[in-house]
Order: structure tokens, then C-alpha cells, then sequence
């Protein structure tokens, strides 16, 4: 039986986590890689656009300089990420190359997103990549990534990456075969997920292996959770499957396959919730939460209990309730300034609209 995807797949974006890049002795998996570009060439050539997502840079920086493990502070590992990411480029260039293909460098960071000018930008570089055939290689960057302005892992930059192109599937390549229940010793993969419950999170290892990947399962399900929010179907799969990509766009039923969610998030919504860096938080009063828990109701001034942080007009904050718990991501109509001038906060005055208000699954 042939896995169906909700629409047909012209734009793919495909994540490769480090164990798919790098051997246990951080040198480049060169046959694997080699077969993965070259399925990607098959694919571009079939019509479909490619986006590629890399890791790999940090190990392959360590294999360069002969490091054996991941230590030293920031400052050693964005020299590592450095060295390694020209380790990394100039092997996919060679073998895009075999194939008359081009594929080209793409270095991002969180800042890229939290900027709606910037976040257009990247995605119209991207669409302009896809529309000449060329093959966009994305990376954090980091070298000048601190932790103010990181993604975290690739895996959530993958997400972003695909909400942001509108891709048609996220494919997250890594070393295990797909989602499974850790209790089970035979490993068992799930074949489809519909919804990502608080139970399947359970299953999910949070271990990352080694030197090699920052996230490990939790941090994908992280990432497949903002995909499929943002209608993106996703697979998780392992890099060593024969011919893993060509068999997935068949539809043939390897890895975890995760359906899209079926709420609509427009992409604002999507970028309040995901792209965009709260610049302060609100608190609300209980009667507030009520109101707003009821869908489709604006946070009025009235129901703001207090703020912190720095944000203007039209930033993203982050809403929470007495308890200090999230419950809800928003633009909001006031500075901190504006707020702290306000002497009288009664009447229906929006603090944020229900448009611009995301509640929060986190
Ligand atoms: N950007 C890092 C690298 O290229 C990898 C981050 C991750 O493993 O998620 O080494």
C-alpha cells in the first residue's frame, strides 16, 4: 500500500542531521552523501523543487582540526562551525557538480526570522534558487550564532525553513528509521501519526547521539509539530535507507510519516507563534483568560494585569495567565512605554487583536 500525501509534492525540503553527514570519526560519509545528492538530482530533474537543510558543520570542523570531542566555549565552536561548513559546502559543490547541478550556499540565523523584512527576503532567495535549478544548502550560522540569536537545532530551522517556502513535505534524514515506542525492544517504527499527543511525546528519547546531533527525537517532534502546523506534512527517516528520498516520493511507507495538521495557521500566525522572538510578556487576569479561551475574542486592556521586557508597538510578546503558565503568542498595540503612561486602563481598548493572537501548544 502506497502512503497518499495530502497534495502532490513540487516542493520538498529535506533535512540531513549530522550522523548522515559525518562518520563516528567526523569525516564526510562521502558514498552516502554522494547517493543522497544524487537522488536529489533525479528528483530536481523530475520537477519537483529542492531545498536542502544541512548539519555537519561542527563535527566535520572537529574531523578537520582532530578534535575528538565537542569542548572549549562559543568562541571554539563557531571557529569549528567555520572550518567545517567549507569541509561541508565543498563536498555537496563536487557532487552537485556530477550531476551538472548547482547547489549553493545558505546561512541563516534566528534573526532572519524574527525580522518580517528579512524572513520575505530569505524566502524570496530561496524561491529564486528553486526557480533556476539551483539547489539551496542552509545552515545555521554559526559562527556568529550567540545563544540570543539561535535556532537551537536544525531540526526547528528545517520547520521554519519548510513553513516559510510552503513546502508540499519536510523529510528530517537522520540515523534512526523513524519515530518508535522506546518501551518496545523491537523498535517498532510508527508508520503514521495524526496528532502529536502528549503520549507520543512520551515515547519520544530526548537523548541526542553523541557529538553528533544537537536534538535528538524530542527536538524532531518539535520540529514536525511547528511543520505540520503550518500545513507541511513531514517524514522522519533514516539517511541510510537505499534510495531513502527517490522510494519516500514514490510513497513507498518508510519512516514515520506525520500528517498535516488539520488546523489552518495562516503564515502570521504561524511566524507570531514560531518565527518571531517575544520581546516581553503580559500577564492576564483570570476573567481575561476565560473570555479569551472561548476563540475568537481580542485581549482588551482591561484584562492586562502587568508586563515585562522591552517591547514596542507591534511587537511579539508572549501571553501568560496568573499562574505564569503561556497560554498564547500576540502582537501587541502598546510599547512598554505606552502601557507604563496609561492611568486608566478600563473600556474595550485592544491590547492585542484576535488576529494577531496564536494560542500556545508548547
Ligand atoms: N548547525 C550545526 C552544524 O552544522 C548543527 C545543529 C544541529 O545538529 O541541529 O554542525
Amino acid at each position: 500500500m502506497y502512503r497518499q500525501f495530502p497534495r502532490p509534492v513540487k516542493r520538498l525540503v529535506i533535512k540531513f542531521g549530522s550522523s548522515v553527514i559525518a562518520t563516528d570519526l567526523m569525516k564526510p560519509r562521502e558514498e552516502q552523501l554522494r547517493a543522497l545528492v544524487e537522488q536529489i538530482c533525479n528528483i530536481r530533474k523530475s520537477g519537483v523543487e529542492v531545498i536542502v537543510v544541512s548539519s555537519g558543520a561542527i563535527v566535520l570542523g572537529m574531523g578537520e582540526m582532530g578534535l575528538s570531542a565537542r569542548t572549549g566555549g562559543v568562541a571554539t565552536l563557531q571557529m569549528l562551525a567555520a572550518v567545517g561548513q567549507t569541509v561541508l559546502m565543498n563536498k555537496y559543490t563536487q557532487y552537485f557538480q556530477e550531476h551538472k547541478s548547482t547547489c549553493a550556499q545558505v546561512l541563516l540565523t534566528w534573526d532572519d526570522f524574527d525580522n518580517r523584512k528579512r524572513y520575505n527576503n530569505a524566502r524570496l532567495t530561496l524561491l529564486e534558487c528553486a526557480a533556476n535549478h539551483v539547489v539551496p544548502v542552509i545552515n545555521e550560522n554559526d559562527t556568529i550564532s550567540t545563544e540570543e540569536i539561535k535556532f537551537g537545532d536544525n531540526d526547528k530551522l528545517s520547520a521554519l525553513v519548510a513553513g516559510l517556502v510552503r513546502a508540499d513535505l519536510l523529510v528530517l534524514l537522520s540515523d534512526v528509521e523513524g519515530l518508535y515506542d522506546t518501551r518496545r525492544a523491537d523498535k517498532k517504527v510508527f508508520r503514521e501519526i495524526k496528532d502529536i499527543t502528549a503520549e507520543i511525546e512520551g515515547v519520544a528519547t530526548g537523548t541526542a547521539n553523541k557529538h553528533m546531533s544537537k536534538g535528538g527525537m524530542s527536538a524532531k517532534l518539535g520540529a514536525v509539530k511547528m511543520a505540520t502546523r503550518a500545513r507541511v506534512p513531514c517524514i522522519i527517516a533514516s539517511g541510510e535507507t537505499p534510495r531513502v528520498l527517490e522510494r519516500i516520493l514514490k510513497g513507498e511507507r518508510i519512516g514515520t510519516f506525520f500528517l498535516e495538521s488539520e488546523e489552518k495557521v495562516i503564515a502570521r500566525k504561524h511566524w507570531i507563534s514560531f518565527g518571531a522572538k517575544p520581546k516581553g510578556e503580559i500577564v492576564i487576569d483570570d476573567g481575561a483568560q476565560k473570555a479569551l479561551l472561548k476563540g475568537g475574542v481580542s485581549l482588551l486592556l482591561p484584562g492586562v494585569a502587568g508586563w515585562s521586557g522591552h517591547f514596542k508597538k507591534d511587537d511579539v510578546v508572549v501571553v501568560r495567565d496568573s499562574q505564569g503558565q503561556e497560554i498564547a503568542r500576540g502582537l501587541i498595540n502598546y510599547s512598554v512605554a505606552d502601557l507604563n503612561k496609561l492611568t486608566d486602563r478600563r473600556g474595550r481598548t485592544e491590547a492585542i487583536h484576535c488576529d494577531n493572537l496564536v494560542f500556545s501548544e508548547r
